[in-house]
């Protein structure tokens, strides 16, 4: 707060003609009570409202609005939670282009109102209001803390706004900036502090800092297009890492740990459905945040850990689908197979590969390509994570009973049949229950996309059948299945040719007759640009099993994986490591890379 404006102390003093004792003793009264020293000597009749406003006004050099006289549009409230206008005892009032005229009953604020321009992008012009007249209009406007009404959470969660274009850029500056002016020097003493009294923690979630620290944290993922964020407490520290690319990075900031509680608390609050007293259980929960223009979801989940709570948010750019099939990293060969797949009527075609191979991202690529305005597709996702024009997107939550009724992938399967769709998506198949409706309705003249967990494409096949499905059933709808990993590439900035790539690898690639006569194996070396690993970006590599009349006899005779597997092969199935290692012939990625996706399950 600026300390050239008079106190309202003084301004009673000077203006009013009253005894400093007085007014030493009002302001005491009124610290006892809770009211704000304004608002106290309006209330005992002391001075006159209009005046004191009036006399504030001059002394502050701000406008004053009477918040009695006018109408708030209901869109205007919108834009700011109410949770940030009781705690800023502000209220907004009127919005004109870019501008946001916000009533507030100490607009010395600065930290709120710049934490406003923040979240808002919008100019914030502040005037001055008393504060019952302020919290009146709030209760008006957002229903009162005991009865919200029913928008006032839909605003809140519309409108966390994180930030605007400009902002994007500067948001490693802000975190430095912010972080430079907090006082770390102490830490151990507010560790203690914060343990001692735990209230206090909860009104650190409040103060701007907090927020400004969440929002940069959040920013730094966008920039980074980082798929999640972990924020992890130890004993001295906190730590928060970044999955860009699928491998964890250290964020270049630093958190002193007296923000612990705060920090997982404001995350709890945005999420607005978590617990926030709740510290020693699991809790999950979603944050709907808007950056850079876009809409961004955060999957959030919470677990209890000997030093506090640790997070993981999980972001659902829904707006990052789009990505054609063409450009995920198929061999030609493999890419002209799916997609004639793809083309037919009906059948089960499945993704396969385990947690973060991008089956979802495929699959929507896949639904992407299939779609035709004369076709109806209807999807039950487990949560949507790309949205999709002109496809009907259905949440399913598996966990949600409604006495007996539950709504899983089984349940909504069913009732879209008896919605006459062309295509179906179902996010996963993982029992009985799903896979048989979902064979029923391909056999009956549906085209179905589904992901299953498993490591290769012939699994999926013995996958169905172990969940119950009766083989005929399985080799009779299968129309192809499609097992992939996520391989980080080589960064093109700094990647150098590779003149001894190893012998191992060229043995593979001979036995599985790969013309190498136009390699060119690149190797990793690290640039400015990808932070010195040598490696950006990601592609994918793949196996696609197709099914044929040769491996539908193998597979009703044969339940065993190998002998399923070797038919595959001799159908001219290309093994997942041969398919990586093809990209590594072409100086796309590294054999270790290939190696280590390999290996993971
Ligand atoms: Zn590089």
């Amino acid at each position: 707060m600026s300390p050239v404006k008079k106190s309202i102390e003084d301004i009673l003093v000077d203006t009013f003609q009253l005894q400093r004792a007085d007014v030493d003793a009002m302001a005491a009264e009124a610290q006892r009570t809770d009211t704000p020293i304004q608002q106290y000597v309006v209330n005992h009749k002391k001075v006159d409202k209009h005046r004191l406003l009036k006399a504030i006004s001059i002394e502050w050099a701000i406008k004053v609005v009477d918040l009695k006289d006018i109408e708030i549009d209901p869109d205007v409230a919108k834009i700011i939670p109410v949770e940030t206008c009781r705690r800023n005892k502000l209220v907004p009032f009127n919005k004109e282009e870019n501008m946001l005229f916000i009533a507030m009953m100490d607009p010395r604020n600065l930290f709120a109102l710049e934490d406003l321009q923040f979240r808002t992008g919008l100019r914030v012009i502040p005037y001055l209001a008393l504060p019952d007249d302020v919290r009146e209009k709030i209760d008006e406007l957002y229903g009162t803390e005991e009865q919200p009404l029913e928008t006032s959470e839909d605003a809140s969660a519309a409108q966390v706004k994180v930030s605007r274009d400009d902002l994007m850029d500067d948001a490693r500056e802000l975190t430095q900036e912010l972080l430079a002016s907090l006082d770390t020097s102490g830490e151990v003493a507010l560790e203690q502090q914060a343990k001692e009294q735990t209230d206090i923690m909860q009104v650190d979630a409040s103060a701007p800092e907090v927020e400004k620290l969440v929002n940069a944290i959040i920013l730094e993922a966008v920039r980074l297009k980082a798929s999640d964020i972990h924020i992890e407490p130890f004993e001295k520290r906190i730590l928060v890492r970044y999955r860009v690319d699928g491998q964890l990075r250290k964020a270049t900031f630093k958190i002193p740990i007296s923000f612990r509680g705060a920090l997982v608390s404001k995350i709890k609050i945005m999420s607005g459905s978590m617990n926030l007293v709740e510290r020693r259980i699991p809790q999950d929960g979603r944050i709907q945040v808007r950056a850079k223009g876009l809409p961004i979801e955060f999957r959030v989940n919470i677990v209890p850990t000997i030093f506090g709570e640790s997070v993981v948010m999980r972001v659902l750019d829904r707006s990052g689908a789009g990505l054609p099939l063409e450009q995920l990293g198929f061999l030609p060969d493999t890419l002209a197979a799916f997609t004639e797949s793809l083309a037919k009527p009906y059948g089960l075609i499945l993704v396969c590969g385990p947690t973060g191979s991008g089956k979802s991202f495929t699959l929507t690529a896949a639904l992407q390509k299939v779609k035709d305005p004369a076709e109806k597709i209807i999807t039950a996702e487990n949560p949507v994570e790309y949205e999709l024009d002109g496809v009907v997107q259905v949440p399913v939550n598996p966990d949600l009973k409604m006495g007996e009724k539950k709504f899983d992938f089984a349940t909504a399967l069913r009732a879209f049949l008896r919605q006459d769709p062309d295509i179906i998506m179902v996010g996963e198949i993982r029992d009985e229950e799903t896979a048989r409706v979902a064979m029923e309705a391909a056999l009956t003249g549906h085209l179905v996309l589904s992901t299953i967990h498993t490591n290769d494409a012939t699994s999926a096949v013995s996958r169905l059948h172990e969940m119950g499905a009766p083989m005929y059933m399985v080799v009779n709808t299968l129309e192809a299945v499609l097992a992939q990993r996520l391989i980080r590439t080589l960064c093109k900035d700094c990647k150098q040719p590779d003149p001894h790539p190893s012998e191992e690898m060229l043995r593979i690639l001979k036995e599985h007759h790969v013309d190498l006569s136009q390699a060119t194996f690149m190797k990793a070396t690290g640039c400015k640009k990808c932070g010195g690993t040598g490696m950006k970006g990601r592609t994918a590599m793949h196996e696609l099993l197709i099914m044929n009349e040769d491996l539908r006899t193998v597979c009703m005779k044969e339940v065993a994986l190998t002998p399923i597997r070797e038919a595959a092969l001799r159908s001219g199935m290309r093994p997942l490591m041969v398919d990586g290692l093809i990209k590594v012939s072409r100086g796309l990625t590294t054999y270790e890379e290939i190696f280590t996706a390999c290996s993971r399950q």
